[in-house]
């Protein structure tokens, strides 16, 4: 938990400095929340049940939805653009393996209001900066757009069915089974290759060229390009990719849409996806332009273990030592003392001798060690053991702490 609060509040942090503010939903909502957006075919993936009173529910397999239905009953009068974060665990009806839980926690958030390209180049920057101020060294961003994609599909004509059945092999970068998918759908070799081949380039002219009858792929490209030079320029990210082959379901995201991965992650690296989506109207609500993101934080910790990522150990102010039991009382006011002034203080509870009650505040690296013995207290003072250097000192009570150390 040490760990995963160090986490949760350099993210928490994060956010807030990008003018984000926190919110929280419950933990189950109505099934039909999940199956309107995705079908009934979802359902296999998550936890549902029927209440005592025949409602069907739902373990929330994510939050964006339900931060959705909860703008739409209660937020729309707040001025836009609304920054919304939270943190949240997710459930879903998954195979448990490394990396992927039947419950996991993510963070994530949703801006509602904006589509402009520096609102989405700050989004993804935030997304990055997140991992990074978390302390994450290795870590991998693919930049993609739906709409691009679909217009793709519609250079070759593709109907519906056809791309539904693409849409998967692509999302697992089978590209060769693509290839062969195209040919048995009767698309031409040359035609099938150019295709394959703009799925995989990051060259944006090139995509550029292959939709160019499209005016909507057209004027994504553009801002594609708008958002990637902001990113570069003005939030100094450099480290990412475009990535057309990214689908994240087509059914919920459109336009923009993005992935972190960390390599060390092994099989289920990705750490973060996120993009622009259409929910409101679905819930019931006026229409307004949404996009975000989700980080899995149980995999952020993993992938930090994995770098060998030296976690901030926990440490305490101070440890008092009564030598005996008469000094138990004035031990007690020391220890509430310095409590008081928020200094992290501890007491041995268990009458052990000073040499083992020393060793014991090392072992929870304690900075100082306080000693009441009776001698000292004759004189108002107390013995203090600085744990580093192992330096003692008589100190007199009143002076202690120092007026450096009081808050
Ligand atoms: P998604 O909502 O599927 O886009 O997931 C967002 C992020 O949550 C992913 O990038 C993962 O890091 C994390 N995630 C998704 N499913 C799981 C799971 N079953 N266990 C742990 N983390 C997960």
């Amino acid at each position: 938990m040490e760990k995963r609060r160090y986490v949760e509040e350099c993210m928490q942090s994060t956010f807030k400095t990008f003018g984000y503010r926190e919110i929280q939903t419950p933990m189950f909502e109505t099934l039909e929340l999940f199956t309107a957006k995705s079908g009934d075919a979802v359902i296999d993936e998550i936890y549902s049940f029927s209440d005592k009173g025949g409602r069907n529910l739902a373990l929330r397999p994510e939050l964006t939805a339900p931060v959705m239905r909860f703008y739409v009953d209660k937020l729309q009068m707040e001025p836009k653009p609304l920054k919304l974060f939270y943190f949240g665990n997710c459930f879903r009806y998954d195979r448990p393996q490394k990396g992927r839980y039947r419950e996991f926690k993510q963070a994530g958030c949703e801006l509602i209001g904006t589509d402009t390209p520096i609102a989405y180049a700050e989004l993804i920057a935030m997304a990055y900066t997140i991992l990074e101020k978390v302390g994450l060294k290795n870590m991998k961003l693919n930049i993609g757009n739906l709409s691009v994609l679909s217009s793709m599909f519609d250079v070759l004509k593709l109907p519906k069915d056809k791309q539904k059945y693409l849409i998967p092999l692509i999302d697992k970068s089978q590209f060769e089974d693509v290839l062969s998918a195209l040919h048995n759908f009767g698309i031409k070799k040359e035609d099938a290759d150019d295709f394959l081949d703009v799925l995989q380039t990051s060259d944006i002219k090139k995509i550029s060229n292959y939709v160019k009858g499209e005016r909507k792929a057209k004027e994504e490209l553009s801002n594609l390009e708008k958002i990637i030079g902001l990113l570069e320029t003005s939030f100094n990210v450099k480290n990412y990719q475009l990535k057309i082959s990214i689908v994240r379901g087509l059914d919920y995201y459109k336009g923009i849409v993005f992935e972190i991965e960390a390599p060390s992650l092994g099989a289920e690296k990705q750490l973060c996806g996120g993009g622009a989506y259409e929910l409101i109207s679905m819930f019931g609500g006026r229409e307004s332009p949404t996009a975000g993101f989700a980080i899995g934080f149980d995999r952020t910790i993993v992938a930090l273990e994995a770098e060998e990522y030296q976690f901030p150990t926990p440490k305490i102010d101070v440890y008092v030592i009564p030598v005996n039991e008469d000094m138990t009382s004035k031990a007690l006011e020391i220890v509430q003392k310095l409590r008081n002034q928020n200094i992290s203080t501890d007491i041995d509870l268990l009458k052990r001798g000073i040499g083992k009650s020393i060793k014991y505040a090392s072992s929870i690296d304690a900075e100082k060690v306080i000693i009441i013995g009776p001698k000292e207290l004759e004189q108002d003072s107390m013995t203090v053991r600085d744990m580093k250097s192992g330096e003692q000192k008589l100190v007199n009570i009143n002076d202690y702490p120092p007026s450096s150390q009081r808050i």
